[in-house]
C-alpha cells in the first residue's frame, strides 16, 4: 500500500463547478466575473514574456503596494496568494496543528472543509438557522482558526455584524473573514483588522476583478500575521503575468466599479424575475443568488437548463437539495436564462401530469 496518509484517503477531494471547454454554454455556474478586464491591461505584457526565464518576484511588491494604496493598508499588511483559496492553506498551515480544530459554518464555501481535512485538522462546523444566517456569535474556544466568508456562499448575504464582531472579540485562535464577494456589497471588514490582532481578511481577484484565469488573492491582516504567513507560502507562489495583470486591472478602480454597479443591477432584476416565475430566492450582496423552484425538482431544472446549454450549480449538500445557485451574468445571459425557465415552466404541468401516468 503506498503511504497516503488517511485524512487524504478519507477526504473526496474539493468538486469544483463545471469548466467546459467550449464556450456555446451560458455559464451561471461559478461566479466568474461576465465583463471582461480593460484591454489596455495587456499593454505592458509583451515586455514582461521576454523575462520568463527569470524566477518573479518572490514577494509580489509592485502588486502588493498598488493593492495597497486601493485598500488602504500598508503592502507590509498584505500577503499575495495564488488566488484566495491560497491563502486559505496559507493560513491553516501558519494556525492549525494537524489534529487541532478549524470551525466553519455549514452551509459555506465548501473548500474549507476539503482543506481543513487534507490538513489532518478537526472539524467543529456551526450550523446556520433555517434562513442560512447566524443566530449568534460563532463561539468555539478550541478553534485555532474560524473561516468565516461574508457575504457567505451560497445565500451571499453578509453575516450579522454585530454577530461577526463579537465572534472576533470572543475567539481565542484566528478569524479569517472572506471577502471574495464584498465588492458587490456596500460594506467591508477593515475595522475589524483595526480592531482585533486576531483578525485576517482574504481577498480575490477572480470576482469582481475579472481575473479569475489569473489566480489573485490576498490576505490583510496585522504586520506580525503577514510576517509569519509569509514564510509559510511557496516561495514564488505568484507567476510573472499574474502579478503584472494584477497590479494592472487595480488601475482601472472606475472600469470596475462601473461593472460592480452593473451586476447588482441585475442580480435584482434577476431576483425579482425569478420571484414572478415561482422561485423562492434570497437576497444577495453578492454576484449569485440562491434559488429553489416550487414547481420543479433542484436537481431536474439544473439537468434541463444544462440541456439547453444554460450551467447553473447544484449542490448535493442536503439544507440546499432543492436550490440553485445562479450567477449573476450580463443581462443578454440572464435574459436567456429567464427565457428557457418560463419554457421550462410552461411545459412542467404537463410532464408531471405524464410522470403520475407512468
Ligand atoms: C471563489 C471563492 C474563493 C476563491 O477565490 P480564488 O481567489 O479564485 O481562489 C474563496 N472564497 C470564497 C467564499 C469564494 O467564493
Amino acid at each position: 500500500m503506498l503511504p497516503i496518509r488517511d485524512c487524504v484517503r478519507q477526504t473526496p477531494g474539493y468538486v469544483p463547478g463545471e469548466q467546459p471547454q467550449t464556450t456555446d454554454y451560458i455559464k451561471l455556474n461559478t461566479n466568474e466575473n461576465p465583463y471582461p478586464p480593460p484591454h489596455e491591461i495587456f499593454n505592458n505584457l509583451e515586455e514582461e514574456l521576454k523575462k520568463v526565464r527569470l524566477y518573479p518576484d518572490p514577494v509580489s511588491t509592485n502588486l502588493r503596494k498598488v493593492a495597497g494604496e486601493v485598500f488602504g493598508f500598508s503592502h507590509e499588511q498584505i500577503l499575495a496568494g495564488n488566488g484566495s483559496d491560497d491563502i486559505l492553506n496559507i493560513a491553516l498551515r501558519t494556525f492549525v496543528n494537524p489534529g487541532e480544530t478549524v470551525a466553519f459554518l455549514d452551509p459555506t464555501y465548501s473548500l474549507y472543509e476539503t482543506i481543513t481535512r487534507v490538513h489532518g485538522a478537526n472539524i467543529k462546523t456551526i450550523s446556520t438557522n433555517e434562513n442560512f444566517e447566524l443566530d449568534g456569535p460563532l463561539i468555539c474556544p478550541s478553534a485555532k482558526l474560524i473561516f468565516l466568508a461574508s457575504p457567505n456562499p451560497p445565500l451571499g448575504k453578509h453575516l450579522n455584524r454585530q454577530y461577526l464582531k463579537e465572534t472576533c472579540e470572543k475567539a481565542t485562535g484566528v478569524v479569517l473573514i472572506d471577502e471574495a464577494y464584498v465588492d458587490f456589497s456596500d460594506e467591508n471588514h477593515w475595522e475589524f483588522i483595526k480592531q482585533y490582532n486576531n483578525v485576517l481578511v482574504s481577498r480575490t481577484m477572480s470576482k469582481s476583478y475579472s481575473l479569475a484565469g489569473m489566480r489573485v488573492g490576498f490576505a490583510i491582516g496585522s504586520l506580525e500575521i503577514i510576517e509569519q504567513m509569509n514564510k509559510v507560502r511557496d516561495s514564488y507562489n505568484l507567476d510573472r503575468i499574474a502579478q503584472i495583470l494584477g497590479a494592472n486591472c487595480f488601475q482601472f478602480q472606475e472600469y470596475f466599479q462601473g461593472i460592480w454597479k452593473q451586476v447588482i443591477s441585475t442580480r435584482k432584476r434577476l431576483t425579482t424575475s425569478l420571484k414572478k416565475l415561482d422561485f423562492l430566492v434570497f437576497d444577495s450582496d453578492a454576484n449569485f443568488v440562491l434559488a429553489s423552484p416550487q414547481w420543479i425538482d433542484a436537481l431536474e431544472l439544473y439537468t434541463k437548463l444544462k440541456d439547453k446549454k444554460v450551467l447553473v450549480r447544484y449542490f448535493k449538500h442536503p439544507r440546499i437539495s432543492n436550490y440553485v445557485r445562479i450567477t449573476v451574468g450580463t443581462d443578454a445571459e440572464i435574459d436567456r436564462l429567464l427565457e428557457v425557465i418560463e419554457q421550462l415552466k410552461n411545459e412542467s404541468p404537463n410532464l408531471r401530469v405524464k410522470s403520475k401516468i407512468s
